[in-house]
């Protein structure tokens, strides 16, 4: 049940004050007992609800529309005025909610942030609040358990949206909430205003940022480091999550400060989890292992290194020596074959540039290199050809493609596509959604590598065992946990992931191993529970309404 969250009984607010603050607010479902204790007669309309009849009046009226941006200003509002109510939706309608309070809706939403701006909703930092970073985090009026952090300067597949990003960390934070059950009182979005050099936003009257270009260099780093270190005094052992920031800018932060805070990117390190579960599910139906397969990666920016990090770290723990696990990696960018002689590739490439002679594109570097899979992360659309998916037929006799770029038109192939070139042999796993279909006479259902599988149960695990890092380890453990759960029906009809339904059971099970190995490698605030996954899930929000009496 909902636990009141962080109040010592006398604060507990009355009448307006109470139905004015959503993590407390029941609406019309206030019980006649509480209408009395909490000087709520008159306020209300005389019938009380159940959560389940007020579930279905959202419902009813959100399906009446038909803009994904209205529902998605309707779901805002809702999450504004009363949380348990909107979770208990997203929970229960978690297919349907999702595209909606994230992407590729969510998308949309921070390019018209300004115009649809109703109540702000977590902490805007900007170059002016250097020196005062923390008093800034002193006014959030509850202690943060974990941040979402965005620069807004590369939102999604959309550029640099400034200010506007907030809609970023905010969703994601819904997403902790409604996937893996993280309390929404522990949630604090925060965006960093550097500035933005998006024209239009700099010359819109509705924009909500400063209105100059992004501050880089010194200035940058400095309000960075402030920040983190704010956070991690005003909120001890908070768990901060870097988000959509720019390629210059994501790798190097990483570095910095996930060996002195606990911190994780979710673009680099979520993404290589959801995708390393893909490869380990799809070596369940080849027989292969890890170590011995050859990856191609259309792209090189950050979800081609982090998946190729990761899967070089799985492929040491399985016995293999770093350089050779890497050697097993390949990356293709705009201007072909990631190789040696290249004098022209940015650091994060540079353990991925493999004695080769130079090869201009994706199609020859399939040819040259044979493959046993192909992963798309280049964010350009129908890059996988026929061609490329019948030579991968050729050579392999159950190729691997990952076609993981979104939104659907920027998808290296679509899930027809992969089934009917490959006559359906494909391991298939994509990053926008796909309808099942039927391709000489199977069922196929392509289930998405979405990050959600992963970014809930990680965090929830390092806020249980109160992590004071979030190691490459613990994202192996997530990606190995997701593939257990895969079944093997789940695997007949071509699902290299299980069912988004299951996600709070997923959840639960990978936020259990990363505390494990919290415990295990000292990494744990507080001592082993003796039964890890029960606590887990005693820590775990329910939406349902509990009684406040
Ligand atoms: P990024 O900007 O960091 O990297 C993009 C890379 O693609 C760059 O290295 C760029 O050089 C390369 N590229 C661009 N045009 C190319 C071309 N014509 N040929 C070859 N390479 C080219 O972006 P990112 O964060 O790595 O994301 C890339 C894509 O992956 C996006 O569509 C994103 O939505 C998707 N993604 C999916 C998931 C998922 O499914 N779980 C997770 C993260 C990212």
């Amino acid at each position: 049940m909902a636990e009141i969250p962080n109040r010592v009984a006398a604060a507990f607010p009355r009448g307006m004050d109470l139905m004015h603050d959503p993590l407390l607010n029941k609406g019309t479902a206030f019980t006649e007992a509480e209408r009395d204790a909490y000087w709520l007669r008159g306020l209300l309309p005389p019938y009380v609800h159940t959560q389940d009849e007020q579930k279905a009046r959202v419902l009813q009226y959100l399906r009446r529309m038909a803009d994904p941006l209205d529902k998605f200003i309707a779901l805002n509002a809702l999450h504004d005025r009363n949380e348990a109510l909107f979770f208990r939706l997203v929970c229960d309608h978690v297919d349907e909610m999702q595209p909606l309070i994230y992407t590729p809706t969510v998308g949309l939403a921070c390019q018209r942030f300004g115009q649809i701006f109703q109540r702000p909703r977590g902490i805007f930092i900007c170059t002016r609040d250097r020196g005062h970073v923390a008093s800034l985090l002193g006014n959030w009026p509850r202690k943060a358990g974990i941040i979402v952090v965005t620069d807004g300067e590369r939102i999604l597949g959309l550029g640099d949206q400034g200010a506007q990003g907030m809609g970023i960390p905010v969703g994601k934070l819904s997403l902790y909430t409604a996937c893996a059950g993280i309390h929404p009182s522990l949630c604090l979005p925060i965006t960093i205003d550097v500035g933005t050099n998006n024209e239009t936003l700099l010359n819109d009257p509705f924009y909500i940022g400063l209105r100059q270009r992004r501050v880089t260099g010194a200035a940058y780093d400095e309000l960075i480091d402030e920040l983190v270190t704010a956070a991690s005094e005003v909120f001890p052992g908070v768990v901060i999550q870097f988000e959509d920031f720019a390629n210059h800018n994501a790798f190097r932060l990483l570095a910095r400060y996930r060996e002195r805070v606990c911190a994780f990117n979710d673009d680099i390190q979520g993404t290589a989890s959801v995708a390393l579960a893909g490869l380990y599910s799809a070596l369940r139906v080849t027989g292969g292992k890890l170590a011995d397969q050859k990856l191609l990666f259309l792209g090189a920016g950050e979800a081609a290194t982090g998946i190729a990090d990761l899967a070089v770290a799985a492929m040491v723990a399985q016995g293999l020596d770093k350089a050779s696990a890497r050697e097993r990696c390949w990356l293709v960018d705009s201007r072909g074959l990631v190789v040696k002689s290249r004098s022209d590739l940015a650091e994060h490439k540079l353990h991925y540039a493999h004695e080769h002679a130079p090869v201009g594109d994706f199609p020859s570097a399939v040819k040259a290199l044979m493959p046993s899979g192909i992963i798309g992360v280049a964010a350009v659309g129908g890059t996988f050809t026929r061609e490329i998916l019948e030579d991968m037929t050729r050579i392999n006799q159950r190729p691997i493609v990952f076609a993981l770029s979104n939104p659907t038109s920027k998808a290296e192939c679509t899930a027809e596509q992969a089934y009917q070139w490959t006559s359906g042999r494909a391991l298939f796993a994509c990053g926008s959604p796909f309808d099942p279909l039927k391709v000489d006479g199977r069922t196929f259902v392509p289930r998405q590598g979405n990050n959600s599988y992963i970014f809930p149960g990680v965090g929830l695990g390092a806020i249980v065992s109160r992590a004071r890092r979030v190691t490459d380890d613990m994202f192996m453990i997530a990606a190995r946990t997701l593939a257990e759960r895969v079944t093997e029906s789940d695997l007949a009809q071509g699902s290299l992931y299980p069912a988004l339904s299951r996600i709070r059971e997923v959840s639960a099970a990978i936020a259990a191993a990363v505390a494990e190995s919290a415990y295990a490698s000292g990494l744990a605030g507080k001592a082993r529970p003796q039964d890890v996954l029960e606590d887990v899930k005693a820590n775990m929000y329910d939406p349902r309404y509990s009684s406040y009496l």
